[in-house]
């Protein structure tokens, strides 16, 4: 069993040695460090540095291609557009999205490129971190007008890919067909990927959104070049609480063992710990806790500090969220979590929330 987080946003080594104590005491064994579009123009060396660092302090550690092209998850954003405008992604409104396509040759050659940096880093994983195409919610930060009918991408790569494999005309609805096609075209570019890093000596560790077909999940887990599978227990407070926290993240997690276990991968499970509001952090004990009796070989929780340092996504009381987390972790890493799982769930029981 191991435990881990994420860490981003700073790399100033002296204050990075003293986090990464802080990780250690949080129970964790690996951490994930982010590694940007703006960090491979700019911080090569430093995150080499950084790398090297963390390994020294005995901390497992995994590269994430942080919101790189607007394609995979986090905190950032994206140039690359700017620089490949006929490669963007298009919606079905017509609009061009701020983020590359899959299907587009640019990305995958830059996606080498960086592999080929990373390389140099000697981490033990990259992390291909919720590959995804354009998801509307960035719309907000464009000035655009909220379209959520809107869906990518009906671009002239995506366009041949799908005559090429069907012989239709790809459909400008975003029917069931389509969403098959965006899946297949997912699956294309990981394996592009992971194939190429596994050619270099590299491993390679993924996270999935939640609600991927049991075919994609099946073909993703047998890869050889795909080290460890992964999923997230995530849920939106205002959209998609689950009556259950501890029940969602066991169900979302045994749907991913099952693959993870057939073909002998470990499993890593991601706990939110961002936008958690003040009250409900025991929901990162009950979520944790669902994760690793599901069947999850790695845990981790996003990010630091429950991302105290990022305003936009902080929680209402990091410090509880930061501290539940390390008392989980290091409870299961003793051996006496059968104790504090019921102690967590009279405290919840009496309470109706946290406390
Ligand atoms: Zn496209």
């Amino acid at each position: 069993m191991k435990f881990g987080t994420a860490y981003f946003d700073n790399i100033i080594l002296k204050h990075f040695k003293t986090d990464m104590d802080e990780v250690k005491r949080q129970g964790c064994s690996f951490v994930v460090l982010t590694f940007s579009e703006n960090d491979l123009m700019f911080h090569e060396d430093t995150y080499r540095q950084l790398t090297a660092q963390a390994k020294s302090q005995g901390l497992t550690t995994l590269i994430d291609p942080w919101a790189i092209a607007g394609i995979f998850g986090g905190e950032s954003s994206t140039q690359l557009p700017m620089w490949h405008d006929d490669e963007r992604q298009v919606r079905s409104d017509g609009k061009k999205a701020p983020a590359l396509c899959m299907n587009a040759p640019a990305l995958t050659a830059y996606l080498k490129r960086w592999v080929d940096v990373v390389g140099t880093f000697e981490a033990d994983y990259i992390l291909w971190d919720e590959p995804h195409f354009y998801l509307n919610w960035l719309d907000k930060f464009g000035g655009w007008d909220p379209n959520p009918t809107a869906w990518s991408c009906r671009c002239d790569y995506c366009q041949k890919k799908f005559k090429k494999e069907t012989g239709k005309t790809l459909p400008k609805e975003h029917t069931e067909e389509v969403k098959e096609f965006k899946r297949r075209s997912t699956r294309d570019f990981l394996l592009a990927l992971t194939r190429y890093a596994e050619s270099k000596g590299q491993k390679n560790a993924m996270t999935f959104l939640p609600g991927e077909k049991a075919w994609f999940l099946k073909t993703m887990a047998q890869e050889k070049s795909i080290h460890v599978m992964g999923g997230e227990s995530y849920f939106e407070y205002d959209q998609s609480l689950p009556k259950d926290v501890y029940q969602h993240a066991l169900e979302h997690t045994r749907e991913l063992k099952v693959w993870a276990r057939k073909y002998k991968k470990p499993l890593l499970m991601w706990v939110k710990g961002f936008l958690v509001p003040e009250g409900r952090e025991m929901d990162v004990v009950d979520a944790a806790r669902g994760c690793v009796d599901g069947g999850g070989d790695w845990v981790a929780m996003w990010g630091f500090e429950a991302c105290k340092h990022v305003s936009d996504k902080t929680c209402g009381n990091p410090d509880k969220v930061w501290r539940l987390m390390g008392e989980t972790f290091r409870s299961y890493l003793k051996g006496n979590n059968n104790q504090k799982k019921v102690s967590f769930s009279k405290t919840k029981i009496r309470k109706g929330v946290a406390v």
